[in-house]
């Protein structure tokens, strides 16, 4: 997806108006970095209608990072945080039962709870709406929803959804955040040099989790820089080229594609809270 200025605001004024009609909105982040996944802009269109964040990919998200942020955002009120995986049919059952208890006067036959579920792309939405129909549904538009028509699909469990325009754009309104889009895979790296981001993962790896990162590649003791890390890394993937030298580029992608899978476990790229000074130590390595 190419973003610019006239696609942004016509989807967020399509939001704007298909949030007059429904009840209450389900917002799809990345439970692994959800201030960058997020929007901000959502807020802005909301009308104060109550709103679900579900903290998608639970599975490979680290545990301990999305406890801290569902208890950072229960302290906004209105919202509620939910960890889950779209896939799983038990965890999207309790998404609907939180629904229910957020607009307790709907949810009925011929009184269904409207909903619409948004978020950027690759986060989920498709994922979830199937799990929620219990069928599969057309793929939620994976172009800007300013060519589509509004779908509604009802579904047996007393919920409606407006499937479409739940597009938005991920906030790279920082740089750290571009960057960590990118680490986890939400965006592409073309954007950012492969090598870059993979050096700003092992930084943020070393940081955060130095005793992952020892045990998947194999180091009795950490190197000094992030760059050495890839290469690192490198060698013990054999990302090697001729002559013995490592292949960082090769070492990177590797890198990136073993993180964003849960190969190296499961982590998270924000916390709440994270103070500027540890975001610009980060940044340094970029
Ligand atoms: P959309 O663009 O927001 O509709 O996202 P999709 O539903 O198409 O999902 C994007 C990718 O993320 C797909 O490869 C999904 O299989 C994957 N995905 C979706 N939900 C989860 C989840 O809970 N955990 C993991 N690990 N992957 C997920």
């Amino acid at each position: 997806i190419r973003w610019y200025p006239g696609h942004m605001s016509k989807a967020l004024e399509q939001i704007s108006e298909l949030v007059r009609k429904i009840d209450l909105i389900i917002e799809v982040l990345d439970a692994r970095l959800p201030y960058s996944s997020s929007n901000h802009l959502l807020e802005q269109v909301r009308r104060n209608k109550p709103c679900i964040k579900v903290l998608n990919k639970n599975d490979i998200a680290d545990p301990a990072a999305t406890r801290a942020w569902v208890q950072h955002f229960q302290k906004n009120s209105g919202v509620r945080a939910l960890p889950l995986v779209a896939k799983n049919i038990p965890e999207v059952k309790s998404l609907v039962k939180l629904c229910k208890q957020l607009v307790p006067h709907r949810g009925n036959p011929g009184y269904p709870i409207r909903t619409m579920v948004v978020g950027i792309p690759n986060v989920g939405k498709s994922t979830l709406i199937n799990t929620l129909a219990g069928r599969s549904i057309a793929k939620v538009g994976d172009r800007p929803a300013v060519t589509m028509r509004p779908q509604q699909i009802p579904l047996n469990n007393g919920i409606l959804i407006f499937d479409t325009p739940g597009l938005l754009w991920p906030a790279m309104d920082d740089q750290g955040g571009a960057y960590r889009l990118a680490a986890s895979g939400a965006i592409g790296a073309n954007a950012l040099d492969y090598t870059n981001v993979g050096v700003f993962a092992a930084a943020y790896m070393m940081r955060r989790y130095p005793e992952l990162l020892k045990e998947r590649y194999k180091l009795a003791e950490l190197p000094e820089t992030p760059y050495e890390v890839v290469e690192a890394v490198g060698r013990c993937l054999g990302c090697i080229m001729s002559g013995g030298v490592v292949d960082v580029h090769r070492a990177a992608e590797t890198f990136l594609r073993e993180l964003r899978a849960g190969k190296a476990g499961r982590i998270s790229f924000e916390e709440p809270g994270t103070p500027e000074d540890v975001e610009a130590e980060l940044l340094r390595f970029a």
